[in-house]
């Protein structure tokens, strides 16, 4: 009997799609689902949500503190998004997936646009699968914005606005999950991962 192959890099799963979609939403919900993936956290210079925890949810550092991390090099990406910083973590997302591990990562349209970049270069050694999340409706996308009610209606607004620009890079992506149900958007990106890790065995 053939030996098992094993995977020699790992996986790294990014997920975007426009602000309010339900990226946390369904991402919280494969973890459920899908037991030993890798999450990366990013840091922020956003104020917490309330119920937002620091490092389960975000690092969320000071504006000083994300300059630092920028200069040492820290942020395998990072972006200035709705008018706060954010920063994806180089050195855990190396580590992981250096241990052949499946590596979920939750960005906006520009993180994912420098890390397709890298990968397609070569300086992320690792196999990369990018799923962009759309919601059914634009109608849909302004209720679940506002209905998060965490931010006041100027930044709904000019979220939604953003939202309708950002759909536009959709084909760009390897696949494009709607979110209607949180349980059938997790679903299918479980199987989205079940097929990319059967496929990258080839790498
Ligand atoms: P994102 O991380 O993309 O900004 P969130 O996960 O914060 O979006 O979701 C925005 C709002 O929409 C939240 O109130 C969330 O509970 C809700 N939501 C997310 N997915 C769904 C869905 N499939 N059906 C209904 N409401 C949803
Ligand atoms: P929120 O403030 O709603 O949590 O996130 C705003 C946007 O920033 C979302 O689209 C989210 O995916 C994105 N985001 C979160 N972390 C990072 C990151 O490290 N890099 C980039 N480029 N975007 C991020």
């Amino acid at each position: 009997m053939p030996k098992k192959a094993k995977r020699k890099r790992g996986l790294l799963v990014v997920i975007s799609g426009p602000s309010g979609v339900g990226k946390s939403t369904v991402v919280r919900r494969l973890f459920k689902i899908y037991p030993g993936l890798e999450m990366s956290i990013s840091s922020t210079t956003r104020t917490p949500r309330p119920g937002e925890e620091h490092g389960h949810h975000y690092f969320f550092i000071t504006q000083e503190e994300f300059d630092l991390r920028v200069k040492q090099g820290q942020f395998l990406e990072w972006a200035k998004v709705h008018g706060s910083y954010y920063g994806t973590p180089r050195k855990f997302i190396e580590e992981e997936l250096g241990k052949g591990e499946v590596v979920v990562l939750e960005v906006d349209v520009q993180g994912a646009a420098s890390i397709k970049r890298f990968v397609e270069e070569g300086k992320l050694k690792a196999s990369a699968v990018f799923i962009f999340l759309i919601p059914p409706s634009v109608d849909i996308l302004a209720f679940r914005l506002k209905k998060r009610k965490t931010e006041d209606e100027d930044v709904v607004n000019y979220r939604l606005r953003a939202a309708i620009a950002e759909l536009q890079v959709m084909e760009k992506y390897d696949y494009i999950v709607v979110n209607d149900k949180v349980e059938s958007a997790s679903e299918k990106i479980k199987a989205i991962i079940n097929v990319e890790k059967e496929r990258t065995l080839l790498n």
